[in-house]
């Protein structure tokens, strides 16, 4: 095993103990990510902190710390967030700086399911991650599963749809594609890329 040149560019045979999961709106980041964490309860998935509401369902702390305005300024403040983004021109988005600190240190492979705003600060903050872009099978299926959601608005529907045009063309930023035809064979890609392997995982 010889060590690889950065020079020579990101090699795909490396896995990674930290992995960044972006892509499109209603693409199934959640849905893959919740597969992962299902067969494979070992992966530790980061919790968001977010401004936006809860959906029915939602619970604080499983889907995402639901935070008010303030409280998130004072995450910001005092660097408590590894990244964050206003996300769909809405709500603010966040990832806990320390709870992902805690897992790499305890050598958990782990996940971080955000947008292409975060994962661009992550890029620059921990370059050793393995950055996965998560694809539709096309344009059209992506616009019917954010319609067969049936959770949003319409017009927070076109503002999404808009974000997801700009978040398309962002593909060739990233490592690797996995395109999301089925739930359960894109979350085993995403493992593949996580192997648990100590002598080959990356250095953060
Ligand atoms: P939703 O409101 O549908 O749960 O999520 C909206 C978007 O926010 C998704 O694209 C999701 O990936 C993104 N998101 C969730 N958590 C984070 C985060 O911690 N940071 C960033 N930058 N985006 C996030």
């Amino acid at each position: 095993m010889t060590d690889p040149d950065p020079a020579a560019g990101f090699d795909t045979a490396r896995p990674s103990r930290l992995v960044v999961l972006a892509g499109p709106t209603a693409v199934g980041k959640g849905t893959v990510a919740a597969d992962v964490r299902k067969q494979h309860p070992e992966v530790w998935l980061s919790v968001s902190a977010t401004t936006r509401k809860p959906r029915p369902g939602e619970q604080d702390g499983v889907h995402y710390w639901f935070v008010s305005e303030d409280e998130f300024d004072a995450m910001i403040e005092h660097g408590e967030l590894l990244e964050w983004a206003v996300v769909h021109k809405r709500a603010r988005y966040g990832t806990p700086r320390k709870p992902v600190e805690e897992a790499l240190a305890k050598g958990l492979p782990a996940l971080l399911e955000i947008d292409l705003q975060g994962a661009r600060q992550v890029r620059e903050t921990m370059p050793g991650a393995r950055f996965v872009f998560l694809m539709p099978p096309s344009w059209d299926e992506l616009v019917r599963r954010l319609v067969g959601r049936g959770t949003e608005t319409d017009e927070e529907r076109e503002r999404r749809l808009e974000t997801a045009r700009d978040e398309l063309a962002a593909e060739g930023e990233f490592d690797v594609t996995i395109v999301n035809h089925e739930v359960h064979s894109a979350a085993e890609e995403l493992v593949d890329l996580m192997l648990l392997d100590d002598e080959h995982r990356f250095d953060l």
